[in-house]
């Protein structure tokens, strides 16, 4: 028919996304980038062109995982482009899967985009849809992830990410800005600030200053950033924060209620002997001080941290260091791995590994004590009225959401009855009637 366009559908995405928040970023910006050209999404394997796997390749267990998605996606599919920390070992997974398209490293958006375009070129379109506000996101729509650098300076013997995300590569303080502006501008109510070290942030750029639109000088620095980022008027959680002494300046932006009081500090260990076997960043012995000090200022700080149980010539002696570290510094929120060698990883040449055995039944003792302290100190919530943000509604008057104190997918939730007008994104005071080892339960106030 002369005069009319034919419009051919669009090219549909799937996407399956492994690993930890930082990788679920790095999903975030393809899918946002491959919208912009006007892919669209597909849920499940069948109604997409082409499959986008990215993958995790941090622990020997991550990259099985890693691997059996790939697999199944090939199978379901068939037409898969794999991304993300495994991809540094490109010539494994072609190896196993050679019907994958194309294999890609981590942030190497331009070439996943391009195995995109190449597998599923787009028909000529003369309307392409228009890209949401803040891009496009995987979370839910009320919280977000902030990535604020890539890369590490530190060399711990257990940890492959500098050798594949390379050094501390941080973003410019007013892009950081700019991208947390449109976030809260469209919906988002809590901001969860990640990279890999995130009190070091901007030690590459020599915490350098730079003008951001109509705003004053922003300096590249942690303590300046996270002041910034609270007075959007969304929440602020700062994630895998290491110890160094300027962390203490982040304490009266609690206090002053800019930012939630929580800090995620991965400690790993308490012995300084494991410690400096594992070459930490950080390793100081006045930590248990300084977190007194921390909550002297602001007693509701929410302390959350990750342990390595079992680390090679971790002795029995080091192990009950720790569990009594743990007593005293009395953390309200841990996750701990037994330690489980990575391949490429320095930690494999240490002398005195430990059997599997060994390193479970730390991992358990430990955890053991980890939850009875966190049931202690969440009785002790009882009777207060916290302010709550809601995650989910079940539609029957419940609902499920967190406290200041717990960030989403690690830590615990608040389990709201007689709730039915809460919605996703709404902050409430609940009163609190009941706790168990992770959880709280109560209603609104
Ligand atoms: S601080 Fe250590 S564990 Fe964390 S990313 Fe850097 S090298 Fe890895």
């Amino acid at each position: 028919m002369a005069g009319e366009t034919i419009i051919a559908p669009p090219r549909k995405v799937g996407m399956v996304s492994l690993g930890c928040p930082k990788a679920l970023v790095d999903s975030e910006r393809i899918l946002t980038s491959l919208r912009s050209e006007g892919y669209q999404l597909s849920p499940d394997y069948a109604g997409a062109d082409v499959v986008i796997v990215n993958t995790c390749g941090f622990l020997d267990s991550a990259k099985a995982e890693s691997l059996e998605a790939i697999g199944e996606a090939i199978a379901e599919n068939g037409r898969v482009v794999v991304t993300g920390c495994m991809g540094a070992e490109a010539a494994s997974i072609t190896a196993r899967f050679p019907q994958v398209l194309a294999v890609t490293g981590p942030q190497q958006y331009e070439a996943v985009v391009g195995a995109v375009r190449r597998a599923a070129p787009m028909p000529p379109q003369p309307f392409v849809d228009l890209l949401p506000e803040a891009g496009l996101k995987l979370t839910p729509r009320h919280y977000s992830y902030l990535k604020i650098s890539e890369g590490c300076n530190h060399r711990c013997a257990f940890c492959i990410i500098p050798s594949l995300r390379g050094d501390l590569d941080s973003r410019r303080p007013d892009a950081i800005l700019r991208e947390a502006e449109k976030l809260v501008a469209a919906g988002t109510k809590e901001l969860l600030v990640i990279s890999q070290d995130t009190s070091a942030y901007g030690r590459d750029l020599r915490h350098a200053s730079f003008s951001t639109a109509g705003r004053r000088e922003i300096r590249a620095h942690i303590t300046d950033l996270a002041g910034e980022l609270g007075q959007l008027g969304a929440w602020v959680r700062l994630h895998y924060i290491y110890p160094y002494a300027h962390v203490d300046e982040l304490i009266p932006l609690m206090a002053d209620g800019l930012i939630l009081p929580y800090l995620d500090i991965p400690f790993q260990h308490a012995s300084p002997s494991v410690l400096r076997a594992m070459r930490r960043p950080a390793n100081e012995a006045k930590v248990l001080e300084r977190i007194a000090a921390w909550r002297s200022m602001v007693p509701d700080i929410a302390i959350r941290s990750t342990f390595i149980a079992g680390f090679p010539g971790e002795t029995e002696a080091d192990f009950q260091l720790l569990l009594d570290w743990l007593d005293e510094a009395q953390l309200d929120r841990v996750g701990c791995f037994a330690y489980e060698p990575v391949a490429g990883a320095a930690a494999n040449a240490l002398p005195g590994a430990l059997p599997l055995d060994v390193r479970e039944d730390r991992r358990d003792r430990f955890m053991e004590k980890a939850a009875a302290i966190s049931a202690a100190k969440l009785s002790k919530k009882v009777g207060l009225t916290l302010d709550v943000i809601i995650d989910e509604a079940d539609g029957e008057g419940g609902a499920t959401g967190r406290s200041k104190a717990d960030a989403p997918e690690i830590d615990g939730k608040v389990l709201l009855r007689d709730a039915p007008d809460a919605k996703p994104g709404d902050i409430l005071p609940v009163a609190i009637e009941d706790a168990d080892a992770f959880d709280l339960y109560g209603a609104p106030a």
